[in-house]
């Protein structure tokens, strides 16, 4: 099978690898599509190795299942579904609070085995699966089905973990209108009543959270916590999700959010928000903000994101790209240009 693998640090190659192997309790996936993640951008980036082996990346999939482990109930083949990427331990307390994003197999800073992170991804024609990460999606078209798996369901956890704050009336803002954002900008949309402020260097990117439902989009730049102040006469924004978090946007949050409000941490840029333990007064975190490295969801967040989905209230705008295509697909979310997610199809 065709399959896009991580070579080398930052080096992509289209390779010819053999179907894999399954498990007495995995599934076998013929994948209809892959999201292309920014994350894939910073493993492509960072001059790590995942593996010593070449990896596939691709941890947004949606398939049909091929083949069932001889241990596995309840699932048939020609079923459709996606992947729920937490590969979880399912047995520490985090797993069994329902928390498997966080499960601690891993270590505490760690993270849970996910697809194309480690184990081979979804950029592939076929790929492995454990049959208890397959979450069914009827007859949802695989490039609406794949972002679920990660923009969608990174965004609501993020949302849901907000909740107190995004009372009707209160407002949430939105940094960076990508693959996530503009997912989130439609969680808000539909679970909330607050009003919804889109912050984004990039002017199309604008446009298309006004066509997913904000209600005002700023540009990003040196003025935009001012712009929040005055939007909210001066308490800031109830919630703040950063989905880019370089140190201009973590700032940009910590400056933003209002007194008891919530800024969580989604992007992975490596900003610094400057928070210290100094009192309060200029321009720091007020008092009784919270802050959240949140990271994915859990997979009652994930059943949460296909039911909006199949509800008709979230849209993924894809831009489709043929798996061979996926280096232009990297080079074209590099320079900003992808609306909503690229989605590979093999
Ligand atoms: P993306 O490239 O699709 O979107 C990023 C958006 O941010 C673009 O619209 C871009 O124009 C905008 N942007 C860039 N710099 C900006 C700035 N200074 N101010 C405002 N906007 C700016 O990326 P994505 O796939 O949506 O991922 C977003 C981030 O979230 C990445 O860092 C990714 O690694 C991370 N991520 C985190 C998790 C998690 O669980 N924490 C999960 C998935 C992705
Ligand atoms: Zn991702
Ligand atoms: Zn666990």
């Amino acid at each position: 099978m065709r399959a896009l693998q991580l070579t080398g640090p930052g080096t992509l190659e289209l390779r010819e690898t053999p179907v894999p192997e399954i498990g007495p309790t995995d599934l076998l996936l013929r994948v209809g599509a892959a999201g292309l993640c920014h994350s894939d951008l910073h493993v492509l980036a960072v001059p790590v190795t995942l593996r010593a082996e070449p990896m596939t990346l691709g941890h947004e999939i949606a398939g049909t299942i091929e083949a069932v482990g001889a241990e596995v109930e309840g699932r048939a083949v020609g079923e459709r579904g996606l992947v729920y990427l937490c590969w979880s331990c399912g047995v520490c307390r985090e797993c069994v609070s329902g928390n498997e994003n966080v499960c601690l197999a891993a270590g505490r800073a760690a993270m849970p085995p996910c697809p194309g992170l480690g184990p081979d991804g979804g950029m592939a024609e076929y790929v492995r699966i454990p049959a208890n990460s397959f979450v069914p999606i009827g007859e949802m078209e695989f490039d609406q089905a794949a972002p679920l798996a990660d923009a969608a369901l990174t965004s609501y956890h993020a949302i849901r973990g907000a909740r107190e704050e995004l009372r009707p009336g209160a407002t949430a803002v939105v940094v960076g209108v990508g693959g996530l954002g503009h997912v989130a900008v439609q969680i808000l949309k539909a679970i909330t009543a607050v009003r919804i402020v889109a912050v984004d260097i990039a002017p199309d990117k604008l446009e298309l959270a006004g066509e997913c439902g904000a209600d005002l989009g700023l540009r990003a730049d040196g003025e935009t916590a001012t712009r929040i102040l005055e939007l909210t006469d001066g308490r800031g924004a109830e919630a703040v999700f950063d989905f880019v978090g370089n140190d201009a946007t973590a700032r940009l949050s910590v400056e933003a959010v209002a007194p008891n409000g919530a800024y969580r941490m989604v992007g992975l840029a490596g900003g610094n928000p400057g928070i210290d333990a100094g009192p309060a007064g200029g321009p720091g975190l007020p008092w009784g903000a919270t802050v959240r490295k949140s990271y994915a969801g859990t997979k009652s967040d994930l059943l949460a994101c296909v039911a909006l989905a199949r509800s008709g209230a979230l849209r993924m705008s894809v831009e489709r790209f043929d798996l061979a295509d996926g280096p232009t697909a990297v080079d074209r979310l590099e320079r900003g240009l992808v609306r909503g997610r690229a989605v590979l199809i093999p």
